[in-house]
């Protein structure tokens, strides 16, 4: 049955590569149309003339991102580092070392990350104010109820309510808020915060853990992955812009229009990014007739920007993946050290670093020349050494409204994986699971949760999905007392109050 069926997939990135390859494994003829040269979205890499390797920001994979292990052992690949420490500096130095935490003696969460994460210089009763925190964490358990509570309240709203102290906030919360969520505090939903913190870092003592790929994902992941795609069937085809989706009279899509050319399908799927589907739905005669998705338009993304800089000399970077805050006001950066990381730069005579900014709007007006310089001033902040080394050659790539912004008030607007059109499905970082993953886990994730959508319609074997560890029993405890009183609260006292 699923044989005679097309479904047009749209859109490279983790989710619509997902999508594709479980339904080309089920026999169905899927077509993947991407608007840019390469695969792989945010995590496409590309070459340079002269044959260096580019990407848009370098990508980790934490502990937790088991359906992508999964996948990466499925197609028989080796692309991943070891596990790595890492480091976070603000313009006064070295601030926090970080161990492999599943290296150290297992402790009831949040025990480990508290007692094994090296704080240079915050003193311990800023980190005991983060105590009372754990409260919200223990409420916010990813329900859409739980969104709904959280998600009107800013972040930064949500630490002063739980009393965490102002160095605190400025030391840690942030500069995880800005390399995790790409906002500044008063920027991002408090109920984005929780899932995120938990995910990353507090669910499990070992969350915290990432390994990087030896060189880019886009080359390491995503070439053998296309391949392997292809020789099930399947067809991937870059360059392809998709202006419409074509949607007859009874509400049923009937396919994509990309550039006048008609692609037909009994199935779409798209799996582009916000600012992606808020341009199809602009130009779209059609989409822009439902509310879902004329108010798509409430969304918003951020900027970011990656660059690569080559150094004359090698200088020893002390650990290979590294944060940074402080340096301007609402904008996090890290920085990686490539000739640890990616097997092309082991045997480099001289250095090679990856800086990403995030939150990036003012560095996007400057020129190359000015970014160039900026991030070599920073850096040497950091690694002092790097003063007398001289750049020998530079990349910067800047991703206007590039990644999802999960700002306060934003869930209302988010959609989940079915959308008003029976067979018009939705995937991507930004679309709403309750699987409780983020980032390219998360897009993976609905990828394949749109595939199943489209297998429930037509036939053939869902794809499994590996949920997420299970909360500690200490937690699971503490969820079911807190979910009973607050039943107790709801069914006793009046909806009178903001929620
Ligand atoms: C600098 C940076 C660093 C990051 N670091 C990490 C990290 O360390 N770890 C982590 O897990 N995540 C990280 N992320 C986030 C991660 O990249 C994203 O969560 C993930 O890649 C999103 O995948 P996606 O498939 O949802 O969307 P995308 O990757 O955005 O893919 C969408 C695709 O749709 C295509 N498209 C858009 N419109 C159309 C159209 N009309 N027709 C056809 N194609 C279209 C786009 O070209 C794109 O290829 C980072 C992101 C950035 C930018």
């Amino acid at each position: 049955m699923s044989q005679e069926k097309k479904v047009v997939v749209v859109g490279a990135g983790w989710a619509g590569l997902g999508a594709t390859y479980h339904l080309a494994k089920q026999g169905y003829d899927v077509t993947l149309l991407e608007a840019s040269p390469y695969p792989g979205g945010l995590v496409a890499g590309w070459k340079t003339d002269d044959g260096k390797s580019i990407e848009a920001g370098v990508h980790g994979f934490w502990y937790p991102y088991k359906n992508i292990f999964q996948l990466v052992e499925e197609l028989g690949l080796n692309p991943f580092t070891n596990w790595t420490r890492s480091s976070q500096y603000s313009p006064a130095g070295l601030e926090v070392e970080s161990p492999i935490f599943q290296d150290e003696p297992f402790l009831p969460t949040p025990l480990g990350t508290f007692l094994y994460t090296n704080f240079k210089r915050l003193p311990l009763s800023d980190r005991l104010s983060a105590l009372p925190l754990l409260y919200s964490l223990l409420d916010f358990d990813n329900s859409d109820d739980a969104w709904q509570r959280y998600d009107k309240v800013t972040a930064r709203e949500l630490f002063k309510q739980f009393g965490v102290s102002s160095r605190l906030y400025k030391d840690a919360f942030e500069p995880m808020l800005l390399v995790g969520l790409f906002a500044p505090g008063e920027q991002c939903s408090a109920a984005a915060t929780l899932g995120m913190l938990y995910y990353f870092i507090l669910a499990h003592q070992p969350n915290f853990d990432v390994v990087w790929c030896r060189g880019t994902v886009g080359e390491m992941i995503f070439k053998p992955w296309v391949k392997k795609i292809e020789s099930l069937g399947g067809k991937v085809l870059t360059n392809k812009r998709v202006d419409e989706i074509i949607i007859n009279n009874q509400g049923v899509a009937q396919g994509v229009i990309c550039d006048q050319e008609i692609f037909a399908a009994d199935a779409v799927i798209l799996g582009v990014s916000i600012s992606g589907i808020k341009k199809i739905v602009k130009n779209s005669q059609v989409l822009n007739q439902y509310p879902e998705f004329y108010n798509l338009s409430n969304l918003g993304a951020i900027d970011v920007l990656a660059t690569r800089l080559w150094f004359d000399r090698k200088v020893n970077i002390p650990l290979p993946s590294n944060a940074c805050f402080g340096f301007d006001k609402t904008t996090g950066w890290t920085f990686f050290d490539l000739n640890n990381l990616h097997d092309e730069y082991r045997d480099l005579e001289g250095t090679v670093i990856e800086a990403d900014f995030y939150h990036a709007n003012q560095l996007l007006t400057m020129n190359n020349e000015q970014i160039i310089k900026k991030v070599h001033q920073d850096i040497t902040t950091c690694i002092p050494e790097l003063a007398n080394a001289r750049i020998v050659d530079s990349r910067v790539t800047k991703i206007s409204q590039g990644v999802t912004h999960f700002a306060p008030g934003s869930y209302q607007y988010l959609l989940p994986a079915n959308s008003p059109i029976d067979n018009l499905y939705l995937s991507g970082d930004w679309v709403i699971t309750r699987h409780g993953s983020w980032s390219q886990e998360k897009a993976y994730v609905t990828g394949l949760e749109a595939a199943n959508l489209v297998i429930k319609q037509f036939g053939g074997n869902a794809a499994t999905i590996i949920p997420v560890e299970q909360d500690e029993p200490h937690i699971q405890i503490g969820r079911v007392i807190n979910q009973n009183f607050r039943k107790i609260i709801n069914d006793f006292v009046p909806k009178f109050w903001l929620p």
